[in-house]
This record gives structure tokens, sequence and C-alpha cells, in this order.
């Protein structure tokens, strides 16, 4: 049978280490047989970049600026032991990064859940999206220790002058003090990405902060969602039939614990980074979250939530057998394909997209999975398979599928 034709390419970024096996396996496999694959590639991996004085990421960047989807490979981010390990020229900067930086966006993160794997809190029966802010606060502060009694004050001053002067506060002995700010553009970006997102997806929009205590900090940001809403959102949302809900951070907590999931959580910085890995880990495992960029311009980059799975790579070396999860890289190469289809109007990829996820989701309710998911799965007939094992299972199911 034909193949899919694709008329834009997808903006394709290769990474490190074991997700580096596996995503030129998911494309040999998953991908290539059903469809003409059009991609830009562009090699992320360390030595690539090292080569290139790190140039390679600002023009994967610029091409997702161009083109509008993008894939990317989870990559090693440098240390001091990977210095050595790849003999690298410089510390280069962590390649998600660089390109967040470029694309200004909103990172959405998303569980794949699977029936048989209960999540650790029991009402949940939808997943849960986290929207995490990725610009300011205290990722952006100022610290000071106070050694001595002293006063702390916050100035506001401009070209003219001091404008503004406010006590923070007057010690009497040693403490600590911070300064941090956040902008109106950077909220706004984040408001947007946040409803269209929740849009797309046709689900409600939760945002939280404490604003009751931080009545000008968080109490901006409760008005900018809102007012964006009034003015942009409202009647969109109410012939999607979702809302757009805002309440207290902990009471926010108590809510989305009792509830079943199937929202967008909007959250600050902090409180993203906090709750992303709570719900990955209370959805059982970070080889099974997605992660997604999306920038205001509406460019989109996907990728899996974890790293290079860098153990296993030096077991795959050593020649040993591994057991690596690939549905987070599958889900990301789905979820570009599905964006790719939707923006040139190609049907036939985007319901490539849905039988790939779903024969990856069948696998595992099958009972068969990767050792991560093992001991979390609660079908009774169960075997533990290896990497490459898996997505032979995978393509199996999409094959009887596609027919
Ligand atoms: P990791 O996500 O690779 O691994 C963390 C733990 O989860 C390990 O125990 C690992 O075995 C397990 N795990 C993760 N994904 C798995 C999968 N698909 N299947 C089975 N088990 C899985 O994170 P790490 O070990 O902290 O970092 C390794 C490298 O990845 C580092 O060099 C780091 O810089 C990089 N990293 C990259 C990204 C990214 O590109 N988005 C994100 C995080 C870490």
């Amino acid at each position: 049978t034909d193949r899919i034709k694709m008329n834009t390419p997808l903006v394709e970024m290769d990474g490190d280490e074991m997700t580096r096996i596996i995503w030129s396996m998911i494309k040999e496999n998953l991908i290539e047989p059903y469809v003409e694959l059009k991609t830009e590639y562009y090699d992320l991996g360390l030595e690539k970049r090292n080569e290139t004085d790190d140039k390679i990421t600002v023009e994967a960047a610029e091409a997702i600026k161009k083109y509008g989807v993008g894939v990317k490979c989870a990559t090693i981010t440098p240390n001091a032991d990977r210095m050595k390990e790849y003999e690298l020229k410089e510390m280069w900067k962590s390649p998600n990064g660089t390109i967040r930086a470029i694309l200004d966006g909103t990172v959405f993160r998303t569980p794949i859940t699977v029936d048989s794997i209960k999540p650790f809190v029991k009402p949940w029966k939808k997943p849960i999206t986290v929207a995490r802010h990725a610009y300011g606060d205290i990722y952006k502060d100022v610290e000071c220790r106070i050694e001595k009694a002293a006063k702390v004050e916050l100035v506001v001053s401009d070209e003219n002058g001091e404008i503004e002067r406010k006590l923070v506060h007057n010690f009497d002995g040693p403490g600590v003090a911070l300064g941090m700010h956040n902008i109106d553009k950077s909220i706004d970006s984040f408001a947007r990405a946040c409803f269209n997102y929740a849009l797309d997806l046709k689900q409600d929009l939760w945002f939280a902060a404490k604003d009751t205590i931080s009545k000008i900090y968080d109490h901006r940001f409760k008005d900018v969602f809102e007012e964006i809403y009034e003015a942009e959102y409202k009647e969109k949302y109410k012939s999607a039939g979702i809302e757009y809900f805002y309440t207290l951070i902990d009471d926010a907590i108590a809510r989305v614990v009792k509830s079943e999931g199937g929202m967008v959580w909007a959250c600050k910085n902090y409180d993203g980074d906090v709750m992303s890995d709570l719900v990955a880990t209370a959805f059982g495992s970070l080889a099974m979250m997605t992660s997604v960029l999306v920038s205001p311009e509406g460019f989109y980059e996907y990728e899996a939530a974890h790293g290079t799975v860098q153990r296993h790579y030096y077991r795959h070396l050593e020649g040993e057998e591994t057991s690596t999860n690939a549905m987070a890289t599958i889900f990301a190469w789905s979820g570009a394909l599905r964006k790719r289809g939707e923006l040139d109007g190609i049907k036939e990829l985007m319901s490539f997209a849905d039988r790939l996820e779903e024969a990856s989701i069948k696998t595992i309710e099958e009972g068969v999975m990767t050792k991560d998911l093992i001991e979390l799965s609660e079908v009774e007939q169960k075997k533990s398979v290896n990497t490459e094992e898996f997505l032979l299972e995978i393509k199996s199911r999409l094959d009887a599928m596609m027919k």
C-alpha cells in the first residue's frame, strides 16, 4: 500500500545515548513503513554540538520558527563529568534552555495513561496536564544573606530618579532577603498559551496563585488571566463547553487531588516545577510523561519529559540487554506528526498518529511492557520485553490496525 505523504518537513532533532538508539528504531519500525517521512534533520547529539560550537542548536530552533513543528530527542546537558567524557571545548548550555529562550514558550506536560496502570491518587481517571510558566520569580531572583542588624529596602527608580521605596524588613539580627520579578509580557504570553492549549484539548483550564497574600505580585497574574479570558476566550470556551477556573493555590491542590483529572493546570514557575514531578510520579512513571513547548506565535516542539537514560546506554554499549521504555519518545513523534497533519490539512497523517498511540497503549494493556512498568501494571498475564522487542510488539499491532 502507499505510504502517507507529507507536505512540510518536521524539524527533527536527534539526541544522545539510549534515547538516540531508540530514536532511529522508532523511525525505522514505527514511522517510515507507513509515512513518507519528510524531515529537516538536526543532530543535537553532544558531539555535533561541540563540533559546531553549539550553533546547530540555534539553527534547529530557527528551523522550528520557519516550519512550525519540531520533534526532539533527549539530549545531554553537559556537566563536569561530560566535559571529560566528550572532551568538550566548553560546557555548552542545555539545548532545551537555548530552544526555549529562542521560541519563548510554555511547557505542557501530560502523562500517557493506560487503564491497567492505576494512578496513586485514586480518583484520577484522566490525565492532568501541567503547564509551567518558564520565566522569572525565584528562578531569576537576587538573594542576600543579612549578617547582622540592618535595614533592607526595595527601591524603584527610572532615569529621573527614585519612584518608590518600601521597607522589606528592619533586621535586628542575622537573616535572609530576596528580590524577584516578572514582566507583564511574559505573564501575558503564558496565559494565552494556556488558554489556547486547553481550547485545543477541549479541557477546562485551572489557574491558581496566592493573591490573598501576595496582593500585588500574584494578583497581577490573576488579573492578566482574567482580562485575557474576558476579552478573548470567554465566548470560545462557552461554545467548546469548557471553562476557565481560578482559585487559590492551596484550594487548587485539594481540588486537584479529589478531581477525576482531565484538565490543564496552569502553574506559576515554582508551582509548576514541583507539581509536574508530583503529577508524573502519581501517574506512574517518568517514562510515560510527554512534553510539548508551545510558543506564543504558535510554534510547537514535542519531546519526552525524561532524559537520555544513561544507565541503560552503558549497558547497551557493553552488549547487555536493555529494557528502555520508548512510550514518551513515540508520543513525541505522534504529537508532532498529528500537529503537522493538522496544520497542513492531511487527515491521513492525523489518523496515523492516533493509531500509533493506540497500538502503543494496546501493547501495554495486553501485558507486554518494559521493566519499569511491570510492577505498576495490574494486568494478570504480563511479560517484560527488551527495548527492541517492545517496539516490534507495537509494530505488529500497528500493522494489523493499518490494514
Ligand atoms: P533520565 O530521565 O535519563 O533518568 C532518570 C531515571 O529514570 C533513571 O533511573 C532512568 O533509568 C529512569 N528512566 C527515565 N526514562 C526512562 C525510560 N524511558 N525507560 C526506562 N527508565 C527510564 O535522567 P538522568 O539520569 O537524570 O539524566 C541522564 C541524562 O539526560 C543527563 O545527561 C541529563 O542532562 C539528560 N537530560 C535530558 C533531558 C532532556 O533532553 N529533555 C531531560 C532530563 C535529563
